[in-house]
């Protein structure tokens, strides 16, 4: 599998929109893996994982065939994430699509009310935008893949979820805008009696202390980490990426944070970061 990383942000971005804090102007000054957009990934070039506003950026940097892909899973309803204004564009005129099939979306009971909502205001059909309503703990089949949504610690009206995605017998575990797992996802994580391949963890907070729910920082990602190892959902060989940033972490700027993370013996996501596993 392949996992691509589109955007890498929270919800304001890096640099964020209207802010003049200092990592925001490093950032803007340091360029390149310092810029984040909002967070977005893709597997295999078929399949996305959220869909912000920023898609449209996502499809210019990075060239894929956004008209063929056809699945596509919402972790929540926030609009970093869920930006469903754009699915208007899928209309016949707005775009031409050869041999159209349906975008399909999956997602918890916010983000389904919310494109279910938004299809029945603009008139969109089903022929263009298909919603489908996920149920937590039960694997479902995507395409060649088979997904599982796992409830995350995160604002509770966005109806969170973080999605194992398994093929070929690799497994993903795309993991963010959220804190540690609430005890029936650890639960159904311990069950699973097998290591996952690739664990992305939220580091929103880069190198601050804090203590609210919903989202990390490196110490609570290197303590969730051992967890998950102690529960046998990961072992030596598993890849962790820490993904997600907000430009209010202490010492997130990339090139500052990459050095901090890789003695941690983890992975800092970039926009337009592509891991094979
Ligand atoms: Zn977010
Ligand atoms: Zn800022
Ligand atoms: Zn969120």
């Amino acid at each position: 599998m392949k996992l691509q990383y589109l955007g890498t942000a929270a919800a304001e971005g890096i640099p964020a929109v209207f802010c003049e804090c200092e990592n925001c102007k490093k950032s803007r000054a340091a360029g390149g893996k310092n810029i984040r957009t909002r967070s977005q990934a893709l597997i295999d070039d078929r399949l996305l994982i959220d869909f912000p506003a920023d898609t449209y950026m996502h499809f210019l940097t990075y060239d894929f065939p956004l008209a063929k892909i056809k699945s596509c899973l919402i972790t929540h309803s926030h609009t970093d994430h869920l930006y469903p204004e754009e699915m208007l564009m899928r209309k016949n005129g707005f775009s031409h699509i050869n041999e159209k099939s349906p975008l399909t979306f999956y997602s918890d009971e916010s983000g389904f009310n919310s494109i279910s909502k938004f299809k029945a205001e603009r008139g969109i059909s089903d022929d263009d935008v298909l919603v489908n309503r996920i149920k937590l703990y039960e694997t479902f089949e995507v395409e060649e893949y088979k997904i599982t949504a796992l409830r995350a610690a995160h604002d509770v009206y966005s109806t969170p979820v973080v999605y194992l995605i398994e093929k070929d017998g690799k497994t993903v575990f795309y993991s963010n805008d959220t804190s540690e797992y609430p005890d029936e996802s650890q639960e159904y994580l311990k069950r699973l009696q097998k290591p996952i391949d690739l664990i992305s963890l939220d580091c929103t907070e880069a190198c601050n202390d804090i203590t609210y729910v919903g989202h990390m920082s490196l110490d609570r990602c290197i303590a969730l980490r051992s967890r998950l190892v102690e529960i046998g959902a990961a072992d030596s060989n598993t890849v962790f990426v820490l993904n997600h940033f907000s430009h209010n972490g202490k010492s997130v700027v990339y090139d500052e944070f990459v050095k901090i993370a890789e003695g941690y013996g983890f992975k800092v996501s970039f926009d337009g970061m592509v891991i094979e596993i």
